[in-house]
């Protein structure tokens, strides 16, 4: 039931094909009182193919773990102490949510009362213990086949394939109940086409059932995408069986494990943007847009119903606004979002007309008091006023738009630097910050070398700032990253340390040139005992490893005072000066000239 085919017209045959190759994927439950008997009948089955089982010998706890694991097919041994076979079966029967499950009785029983009454309770088959391995082979096999037919009328959809609301409904209970035992979140979206009844009007049905399975389609390229992504439940092959057709034009979605609500927010929008292009049906362009409703767990209910009424209320609040849109069903959480897409608007917008600027901050000698190099940092100019990299880098870096502002630092940076070494600095050096998305983006390399040419800077009088957090994971690639740029010539910085995860042991491995402490740890001397011992300690580290080291954040004499006392070679901080516009810092080489 894995592929969801939903270009054919025969949906339902060609799933019951599909299903007879995935059989083997069933999950099989044996309740048995002797676990050698269970053994053998799990070992034959392995022989087919099955690997899935759940084995139960003692019979009390049958019911519940058929709740639990929902297995497709149930072999079930009559005589057991405690509840027998037929005490189970009865139970089976009368549930309402497995009373169609698949029994086949194991039953050394040559009682033909027996099997007369097990059929009266609706056992599905049975088997003679002990069992033949071809027969059992042969019984479970059909009535798997004959199980996954059954359930392909009751709980497929077969317009479109997808599973059908009755299998929503239970798909929805069984992924609460993990949600709450494993403490992860769950995401509901509703999904409706807008106006589909136009469509059909204009077009006539049989379009319009065709409009139906590419839309379809197109959310389950979306799911499959997302997953792929890792952004919402990790690689996941099932994901496509959370999409359901629900009615008309109706789909509801699942997200599991979802991590807050910004999980389920780019799905959305995600299958917003993918039914956007025209789709052809008939040889016409047709346009569909849809409104979407989300309702996640635990945030907003921990109740299924409730959770599917938010989302369906949520989406048709998004449909009545015009649709083509996606709506939370809790309005705290709607505001939220509302502020966060006109930031990413105003982002957007800011990158093509190009509102950025940059300051400079000094990088000053602790002994002698003089600018040997500059960072640079980065500011947006919106036409709200100023904002400040560390309120807008982060949604930078989630939109992918860090790589362009990334660019541009560096090119406007070494444009600068070159103007000032042609103005009579000829030794200053410049820094650039790098987030982790621009160093590892595949054409850092190349963008670093255009700007270097374009320049002519000396590479030496560069050094690219990375932060710890970069060296979390795949150290060893990064490493390899690192020399990469390392080979043109430019230095390396590790900026912010002490806050990350930085191994020590892998810190002398690290093509790294200078060491940036923290702010954190410079803020609270020279008074704080422990922030000295600190201090003191990655001064001693990164000197015995031959770096340059700079602290950050310089804001008191004192402070100054104790590093002079030190190896720190270099500072930073609004003690000397805060970052400033490049016309400022030409002012203040200036100065020292004089
Ligand atoms: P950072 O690279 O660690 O930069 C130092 C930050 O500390 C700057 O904040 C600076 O203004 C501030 N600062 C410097 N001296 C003092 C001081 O004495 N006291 C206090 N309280 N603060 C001081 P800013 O400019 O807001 O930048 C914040 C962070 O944003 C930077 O931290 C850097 O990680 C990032 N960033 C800035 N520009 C860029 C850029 O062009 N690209 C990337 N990827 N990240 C950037
Ligand atoms: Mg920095
Ligand atoms: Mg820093």
């Amino acid at each position: 039931m894995q592929n969801t085919d939903t270009d054919t017209n025969d949906g339902v045959y060609s799933r019951v094909k599909y299903n007879f190759q995935h059989m083997t994927e069933a999950t099989i439950m044996i309740v048995d009182d002797e676990p050698i008997t269970m053994g053998v009948v799990q070992f034959f089955l392995e022989e087919f193919g099955y690997h899935k089982f759940v084995l139960v010998d003692r019979s009390v706890e049958a019911m519940r773990l058929i709740e639990e694991t929902c297995p497709d097919i149930l072999l079930l041994d009559l005589l057991m102490p405690e509840v027998s076979g037929f005490e189970i079966l009865s139970a089976v029967r009368s549930h309402s949510r497995f009373k169609h499950l698949p029994v086949i009785i194991l039953t050394a029983s040559s009682d033909s009362e027996d099997k007369i009454r097990a059929l009266d309770l609706g056992a599905s088959d049975f088997l003679a213990k002990p069992v033949d391995q071809s027969e059992l082979g042969l019984r479970v096999r059909n009535t798997l086949a004959a199980k996954s037919f059954l359930d392909q009328l009751a709980y497929y959809d077969p317009l479109t394939s997808l599973p059908n609301r009755r299998m929503f409904l239970e798909a929805l209970d069984r992924a609460l109940r993990e949600a709450r035992r494993y403490q992860e979140g769950l995401g509901l979206l509703s999904i409706e086409l807008d106006r589909f009844d136009r469509i059909n009007d204009t077009i006539g049905l049989s379009a319009g059932d065709e409009v139906l399975r590419q839309v379809a389609h197109r959310i389950v390229g979306v799911i499959r995408e997302v997953d792929l992504l890792g952004r919402v439940s990790g690689p996941n092959a099932e994901s496509e069986k959370n999409l359901f057709r629900m009615e008309a034009s109706v789909f509801s979605l699942l997200l599991k494990r979802i991590r807050g609500t910004e999980g389920a927010a780019i799905v959305a929008g995600r299958i917003l943007q993918a039914l956007r292009p025209p789709l052809v049906v008939e040889g016409k362009e047709i346009y569909v847009t849809a409104s979407l409703g989300i309702a996640t767990f635990p945030v907003e209910s921990d109740d299924g119903g409730d959770l599917l009424r938010l989302a369906s209320s949520a989406r048709d609040y998004a449909k009545n606004n015009g649709g083509d849109t996606f709506q939370f069903s809790s309005s705290a959480i709607n505001s939220m979002y509302e502020k966060r897409l006109s930031l990413e608007n105003r982002l957007r917008k800011g990158v093509e007309r190009q509102e950025f600027v940059l300051y400079y901050q000094p990088k000053v000698d602790v002994g002698s008091g003089f600018i040997r190099g500059v960072e640079a940092l980065v500011r947006w100019d919106s036409p709200d006023g100023f904002v400040s990299p560390g309120d807008f880098i982060p949604l930078a870096e989630e939109m992918g738009l860090i790589v362009p502002i990334g660019a541009w630092v560096l090119q406007e940076a070494c444009r600068q630097l070159q103007e000032w070494h042609r103005a009579g600095y000829p030794d200053l050096s410049m820094s650039v910050n790098l987030s982790v998305k621009q160093f590892t983006s595949p054409d850092l390399a190349a963008m670093v070398r255009r700007c270097l040419d374009e320049s002519g800077i000396n590479p030496a009088l560069l050094t690219l700032e990375i932060t710890e957090s970069l060296l979390a994971e795949d150290i060893e690639e990064k490493i390899v990253l690192m020399r990469q740029i390392k080979e043109m010539g430019i230095k390396l910085s590790i900026d912010d340390f002490g806050t990350g995860y930085s191994s020590l042991s892998y810190l002398r491995k690290l093509p790294v040139d200078e060491l940036k402490i923290d702010r954190s740890f410079i803020m609270d001397l020279p008074g704080d005992k422990g922030c000295r011992a600190v201090a003191s300690t990655i001064i001693f580290l990164s000197s015995s490893l031959n770096l340059l080291t700079v602290a950050e954040g310089v804001e008191t004499a004192e402070q100054l005072a104790f590093l002079q006392d030190g190896f720190c070679q270099q500072y930073q901080g609004f003690l000397f000066s805060k970052p400033v516009p490049a016309s400022k810092l030409f002012d203040l080489l200036r100065a020292e000239k004089v």
